[in-house]
């Protein structure tokens, strides 16, 4: 029995069980994939937003300013990655320049510091590789990237360090209420529960559905992107948009918190909510558009493609409501900025949730911090491929990262059982060679720690077969 059960491993269900993890509650994460941000919160820009973007007034603009403010301290506390970048967006012509304006008006009624409209001259001071076409841009000194799923892992193990249970590859089937509880049915096995949130993003109607609340809809709004070396974020310091259009915030060209270079989303309603698949065609529109932005950067040296699914709801802004069903909270269509969000909208449904009945008892207990995975390597790191000391043994080769690391990221309180668990906490292959040198080496490693038989140890959990199709490499590396 528990006082809380929340649907989704998601940022914003981690943020909620991290943030309840403060109090003496028993509380539950159920997640139907092998672990935790499997969902869009894996496969999104990783942009901490200003807070410009959103109407004044809307849930989206309060909760992102409030977001992107308590970043600097939960980076502090977890050690996910997170740096204050800027950002800007571009304006190629005079009617833009209007738009900027607009942005910058509603970003000082939203309550967001340091905005200003600069030339585009200010602008190529800034950013040097910007093209020769741009205007002028709307600067916010308070944007960000963070590494989300590095987010999502570090809210996942501090919360299950601090009392709650995270139980994965557990679906959820059904809802059923009786006397002020719930039974939750789900893939494996059923519990129960005083209050349930629902945090399934793209899914999140579906759930709300299985209480008999059938009013909302989400459709998937997919965003492809292309990840590039390291050795081309030269190019940007901060994050580059242009302005938005109807179907989102537009290509931007960023680095990532890693270093990296990337550019995209696009937006493409689809029909399948589980379809992440890139393709050739897309990833060429989107370096079109790119460049018009930055132009230089060398498609010889893209590495990736991978997408996300935005949750594009019935209604324009963030649903976080007590349903009619009491004791039941949703949180529908949270898109972009929900990564920013996050962290607010878990200290708002706290509040729902008190008001609906939950008492808040504060654990002395609580242990706000959490150590990172990655460790900063020194100038004297003595790395070799042979080194018999765990500490100093490279396994990926790209993104040096060492045996011991590896070893640290499997014993943390949550199952870590497939290569691509590995990968988004240690990052081994996500270098130049995406894992053909340490892909092995991984694999053996998990076998031998966890003493189960190499074919055992999947690329991504159970759902191993479901691959996404992705745009062949080659293809668009003439682009
Ligand atoms: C292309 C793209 C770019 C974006 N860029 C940004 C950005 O730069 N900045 C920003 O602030 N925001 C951005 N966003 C938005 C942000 O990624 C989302 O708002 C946020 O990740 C939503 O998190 P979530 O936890 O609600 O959803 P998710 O991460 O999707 O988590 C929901 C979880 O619920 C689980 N689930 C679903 N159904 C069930 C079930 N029946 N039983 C058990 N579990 C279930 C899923 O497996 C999933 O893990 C972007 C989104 C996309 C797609």
């Amino acid at each position: 029995m528990y006082d809380v059960c929340i649907i989704g491993a998601g940022v914003v269900g981690m943020n909620i069980a991290r943030e309840l993890s403060r109090y003496k509650l028993r509380v539950c994460v159920l997640e139907k994939e092998a672990d935790v941000s499997c969902g869009c919160s894996k496969a999104n820009s990783g942009i901490v937003h200003g807070g410009y973007s959103d109407e004044s007034g809307s849930l989206k603009a309060e909760l992102c300013v409030a977001g992107n403010r308590l970043y600097q301290q939960l980076d502090a506390e977890l050690c996910f990655g997170y740096r204050q970048t800027g950002s800007m967006v571009l304006a190629f012509r005079e009617e833009d320049v209007a738009k900027l304006e607009k942005l910058y008006n509603q970003g000082l009624r939203n309550g967001v510091q340091g905005l200003s409209v600069i030339s585009g001259e200010q602008a190529r001071e800034m950013e040097p590789h910007l093209s020769r076409e741009v205007k002028a841009a709307l600067y916010c000194e308070n944007a960000g990237v963070t590494s989300p799923y590095e987010f999502v892992i570090a809210l996942a193990e501090n919360a299950v360090e601090n009392g709650v249970e995270l139980r994965l590859n557990t679906e959820v089937t059904a809802i059923q209420p009786f006397d002020g509880w719930f039974t939750i049915v789900t893939s494996a096995g059923e519990l129960v529960a005083r209050t349930v949130v629902n945090a399934a993003g793209v899914y999140s109607d579906a759930i709300a559905s299985m209480i008999g609340i059938d009013d909302f809809r989400i459709t998937p709004r997919r965003g492809q992107y292309l990840l590039l070396d390291k050795d081309q974020n030269y190019l940007v310091k901060s994050v580059i948009f242009q302005v938005p259009t109807e179907l989102g915030k537009g290509i931007l060209v960023t680095t990532t918190y890693h270093g990296n270079l990337m550019i995209g989303p696009n937006a493409e309603d689809i029909g399948d909510k589980a379809d992440v698949g890139t393709d050739e065609e897309t990833i060429r529109r989107i370096v079109l558009a790119a460049r018009k932005s930055v132009p230089g950067f060398d498609m010889k040296k893209a590495l990736t493609s991978f997408a996300g699914n935005r949750p594009i709801a019935n209604r324009t802004d963030f649903v976080i409501e007590a349903s009619k069903v009491k004791g039941f909270i949703n949180l529908i269509g949270i898109d972009s900025p929900g990564l920013t969000a996050s962290p607010a909208i878990a200290l708002k449904v706290v509040d729902i949730l008190e008001m609906a009945g939950l008492e808040l008892v504060k654990k002395s207990s609580f242990q706000p911090c959490r150590q990172p995975i990655i460790r900063k390597k020194s100038a004297d790191f003595n790395g070799r491929i042979d080194s018999p000391d765990p500490e100093n043994h490279i396994i990926c080769r790209c993104e040096q990262v060492t045996e011991a690391e590896i070893i640290d990221s499997l014993h943390r309180g949550i199952p870590v059982q497939s290569l691509d668990a590995v990968k988004l906490r240690t990052r081994a292959g996500m270098g130049k060679c995406q894992g053909a040198f340490c892909g092995s080496r991984v694999r053996q490693l998990l076998a031998r720690e966890l003493n189960i038989p190499l074919e055992e140890v999947t690329q991504r959990g159970k759902r191993s077969s479901v691959l996404a199709q992705r745009a062949k490499r080659g293809d668009y590396m003439n682009l």
